[in-house]
C-alpha cells in the first residue's frame, strides 16, 4: 500500500470477493496481498459459502451452459465463451473436487467449511487485509482514487470490486441494500425476485399433506408450455411446496404469472403400467373401496388427495391423475429464505470479459450483485467464482 491507498479494495467477502482476492495474489502480475483489502459488513467473511449445498458446498457443475443462467443472453454468451476449469482451479488451491451422477461438483470431503478454511488460509498466507464489520455505505471517486466509507471509517483504493451479493438470504449479509453502491455510478438495476426458493401454492388440494415427502417428477408449466422438469423430492408444507425438485424448477416460475406445477407421482412407472397395475388391483382385490384405490401404492394421505382430483375411479382416470397432479403457483416464500436473487445490476454497462464497469473503468462488479442467476446445481457459485477470476486478471493487467 502506498500513501494509504490500496491497489484494490473488494467490497464483500463472499464467494466472488474471496476468489477475486486470491486470484489477485497469484500468477502473472500478482499483487502483493498487503495491497489488497476485503471489506466485509459481517463479523466474518464467507458466512454464506459454508451454508452452500446443505453444508457440502456444491461449488460448480460438470455441465455448464448458458441455458442454466438467467440474464442478458448476449452478456452470458460472451462471459461463458472462455473460462478456466474450476475443478482444476480448486485443485491448484488444494481443494480436489468430486462429481456426482448429476454433474454437481463438491469438495471431496463434502464440507463447505473446509473450502472456506483453505481459502482463508490462502488469504492469510498472502497477507491479504480483511476488515470485518465494515459495511460500506458510500464510495466516491476523487482524483482517480476511490474513497470507500463505512460510517466514519474510510479506506482508499485505486481499484474497487463490488462483490456485495444480492437480496436473497439477509442473514448472510445480503439484504439488497448495497445495489446503491453500483447505481451511484450510473448502473441500472432490474426488478428483483427471489429464486431457488420454496413456492406458495393453492392450498385446497394439499390440505392435510403438511410434512409429507415424495419422490416425484416435477414440471413447471406457464401458458401451456412446459418450462422445466426435475426429478427429486417434493415436500408438502402449510404454504405450498419445498424440496429439491421445487428448488430445481423454481427459477423458471419466480417471475411469471399463472405458473402451474405438474406433479408426477410414482416416477418409476409409466402411465400405462400404472393403469395395468390399478386394473389388476381392482380385479385381485375387489374388496378395496374406490377411495382406498391408491392405498399401498402411495402415502395414504397423498393418495386421497390425488383421488380427489379424479373424474371417476377407473384405472385410466386414476393413472392419469397420478401423473397430472396440478397446483397453481401463488408466489414464493420470499427473499429471506431464497438462495439466489433473480435480477440485479444490469449487465449492459459491464464488460463480460473483464467485469469492469463501462462507466468507470477502475470499478468492477462481480457475482450475484449482477443481473445473472443460475439454476440449482452449483451454477451460482460458478458465476461468482468465474466473475471474480475475470475481474482479478483484468485488474492485475491494468497496473
Ligand atoms: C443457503 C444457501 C445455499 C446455497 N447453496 C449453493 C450451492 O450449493 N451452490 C451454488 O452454486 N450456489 C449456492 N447458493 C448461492 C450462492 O451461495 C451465491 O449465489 C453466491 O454466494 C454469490 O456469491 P457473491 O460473492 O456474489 O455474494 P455472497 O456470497 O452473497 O457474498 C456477498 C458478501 O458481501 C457482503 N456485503 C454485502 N453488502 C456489503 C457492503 N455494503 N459492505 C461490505 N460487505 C457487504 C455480505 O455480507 C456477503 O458476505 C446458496 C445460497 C444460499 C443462501
Amino acid at each position: 500500500m502506498s500513501h494509504g491507498v490500496y491497489k484494490t479494495a473488494i467490497v464483500g467477502g463472499g464467494a466472488s470477493g474471496i476468489i477475486t482476492a486470491i486470484e489477485l495474489t497469484r500468477g502473472e502480475n500478482a499483487l502483493n496481498g498487503e495491497e489488497v483489502v476485503i471489506l466485509e459488513g459481517l463479523p466474518r467473511i464467507g458466512k454464506k459459502l459454508i451454508a452452500t449445498g446443505n453444508g457440502q458446498g456444491n461449488l460448480t457443475n460438470a455441465n455448464l451452459s448458458t441455458q442454466n443462467y438467467y440474464g442478458d443472453k448476449g452478456f452470458l454468451h460472451a462471459f461463458f465463451a472462455s473460462n478456466p476449469d474450476l475443478e482444476q482451479y480448486f485443485y491448484s488451491l488444494g481443494i480436489p473436487l468430486t462429481c456426482d451422477e448429476e454433474g454437481r461438483k463438491y469438495p471431496l470431503s463434502k464440507q463447505a467449511s473446509a473450502v472456506l478454511d483453505i481459502l482463508m488460509a490462502r488469504l492469510i498466507f498472502c497477507k491479504v487485509n480483511i476488515f470485518t464489520e465494515y459495511k460500506i455505505d458510500k464510495i466516491k471517486l476523487n482524483n482517480g482514487i476511490f474513497e470507500i466509507s463505512s460510517g466514519s471509517k474510510k479506506v482508499r483504493a485505486e481499484r474497487v470490486v463490488l462483490a456485495c451479493g444480492g437480496k436473497a438470504g439477509s442473514n448472510f449479509g445480503t439484504d439488497g441494500s448495497s445495489y446503491s453502491l453500483a447505481t451511484n455510478f450510473g448502473h441500472g438495476l432490474t426488478e428483483l425476485f427471489p429464486s431457488l426458493v420454496q413456492l406458495k401454492c393453492e392450498r385446497e388440494k394439499i390440505k392435510g399433506l403438511k410434512g409429507l415427502k415424495e419422490s416425484v417428477v416435477l414440471s413447471s408449466i406457464v401458458n401451456g408450455e412446459r418450462l422445466k422438469t426435475a426429478k427429486g423430492e417434493i415436500l408438502f408444507t402449510d404454504y405450498g411446496v419445498s424440496g429439491n425438485a421445487v428448488f430445481y424448477i423454481s427459477p423458471s416460475v419466480v417471475n411469471k404469472n399463472n405458473a402451474i406445477l405438474n406433479v408426477e407421482f410414482l416416477p418409476e412407472y409409466t402411465i400405462a403400467e400404472l393403469e395395468t397395475m390399478l386394473q389388476d388391483k381392482k380385479e385381485n382385490a375387489p374388496f378395496i373401496e374406490n377411495g382406498d384405490l391408491l392405498c399401498g401404492l402411495l402415502n395414504k394421505r397423498i393418495g386421497k388427495a390425488v383421488l380427489d382430483t379424479c373424474s371417476d375411479f377407473s384405472p385410466k382416470s386414476v393413472a392419469y391423475a397420478l401423473k397430472n397432479f396440478k397446483l397453481s403457483v401463488l408466489g414464493t416464500l420470499g427473499f429471506d429464505v431464497a438462495q439466489v436473487t433473480r435480477g440485479g445490476i444490469k449487465t449492459d454497462k459491464i464488460n463480460p470479459l473483464s467485469m469492469h464497469s463501462k462507466n468507470e473503468k477502475s470499478l468492477y462488479i462481480v457475482g450475484e450483485m449482477l443481473d445473472v442467476d443460475g439454476d440449482c446445481g452449483g451454477y451460482n457459485l460458478t458465476f461468482a467464482f468465474l466473475s471474480g477470476i475475470k475481474a482479478a486478471n483484468s485488474i492485475k493487467a491494468s497496473f
